[in-house]
């Protein structure tokens, strides 16, 4: 493994971790984070509203440009609520990718709904146009629905998520939706901040939801965003998200089943701190992305490039290597001299709980999860 001693000795020049160890994604908390909290305690709004609700979600309007931006406890809850307002319903098919982290499959198994999966492309390691196309190929549209053929199940949505901040071809997949009477719903989760032709990523369908997770690019600790442009999903979204309350100054009456998927106060105070450090942390990132192109350019291992019209946040950065065998020996010195990387999440479809989900054969997928590792890819305070 000299190519792997190589890559840790270039990793540790990259990030100079005083510490020795050299983490996959860790947050730095640099801006005004603890002035925000402080705010929330010494006013005692530390729970489901107060102003840095607001500020978050104002903050995210106005920087993806949607006309509604709600926040949620996190970006699995996001994903629940955009299903049922996209009018998914039980036992109905959600078109995603067996590529992806579990919250997207959970989300659509919450609504006792049906993942279905269909291929990624090499490229961008999103969902693949061309499988989509393929795969609408054995439906038919009737009523303005889409319904799969050889189960006579509805088509209720498609989720294409953007991998690792990569863009998909998310114009063509929505176009094909479009045609088919397929709501969209974009999981940006780890996308924040990347664009496809000059446009943020999670504004193209027709709610798009947002991670701000621990490990993501920014954190609250735990919260989501959905975003979307449509009056009556927007307003509804918020609504069932607060346990559906009709506002009053004193009743307690609901008029749907709501949910309790407010983002706290103290998580959107959080939340807002790291948005204003968003450009300076993918700044960074970028000059990360870089190096690591630099350094893998005379190698064996492919680096994954970014496609044309994709602007990236390049929240994580991947190699390609040559086989499964190589790629564990590569995982396995890594992470013995104290670099943490890691593979692709499992493939969905080999999950006890989706075995039996439908799928198109997944060329790309299985190959991409046999020899995809991560890299260390966070943001370096010392550097920046
Ligand atoms: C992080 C992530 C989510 C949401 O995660 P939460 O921890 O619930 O905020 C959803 N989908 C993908 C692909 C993710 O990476």
């Amino acid at each position: 493994m000299e190519a792997a001693a190589k890559t840790v000795d270039f990793i540790r020049e990259l990030f100079r971790e005083p510490s020795g160890f050299i983490p996959l994604h860790a947050p730095h908390f640099i801006g005004n984070e603890k002035a925000y909290l402080n705010e929330c305690i010494d006013s005692t709004f530390v729970s489901s509203v107060g102003p840095f609700v607001d500020r978050f979600e104002a903050w995210m309007r106005e920087y993806t440009g949607a006309k509604y931006a709600i926040a949620v406890v996190n970006g699995t809850a996001a994903l629940h609520l955009s299903l049922q307002l996209a009018g998914v319903k039980r036992d109905e098919l959600v078109v995603t990718q067996a590529l992806s982290f579990i919250a997207t499959c959970n989300a659509i198994s919450y609504i006792g709904a049906e993942p279905c999966f269909v291929d990624v492309d090499k490229n961008n390691l999103g969902l693949s146009a061309d499988a989509l196309r393929a795969f609408f190929a054995t439906c038919e549209v009737r009523n303005n629905a889409c319904y799969h053929r050889a189960s006579g199940k509805r088509v209720a949505a498609c989720v294409p998520m953007h991998t690792f901040g990569i863009s998909t071809e998310i114009d063509t997949l929505v176009e094909l939706c479009n045609a088919h009477h397929v709501p969209l719903i974009e999981d940006a989760a780890e996308s924040l901040g990347s664009t496809w032709k000059g446009k943020h990523t999670g504004r193209f369908g027709l709610l798009g939801t947002y991670s701000f997770n621990g490990n993501k690019t920014v954190t609250s600790g735990g919260g989501g965003i959905i975003v979307t442009d449509d009056d009556e999903l927007g307003k509804m979204a918020k609504h069932l998200s607060t346990q559906s309350k009709v506002p009053h100054r004193w009743d307690f009456v609901h008029d749907h089943i709501g949910y309790n998927y407010r983002c706290p106060n103290i998580n959107s105070a959080l939340a807002l701190a790291q948005l204003e450090q968003l450009e300076h942390f993918i700044a960074d990132k970028r000059a990360i992305a870089e190096a690591y192109k630099t350094h893998f350019a005379d190698s064996s291992w492919e680096y994954v490039a970014l496609p044309e019209h994709c602007v990236s946040n390049h929240w994580l950065n991947a190699i390609l290597l040559g086989s499964r065998e190589e790629r564990d020996q590569f995982l396995t010195f890594t992470n013995d001299h104290g670099v943490m990387t890691r593979p692709a999440w499992e493939l969905m479809h080999r999950l006890p709980m989706f075995v039996n989900c439908m799928h198109d054969g997944l060329t790309n997928s299985i190959d991409i999860a046999d020899r995809l590792v991560n890299l260390p890819s966070s943001f370096r305070p010392s550097v920046a």
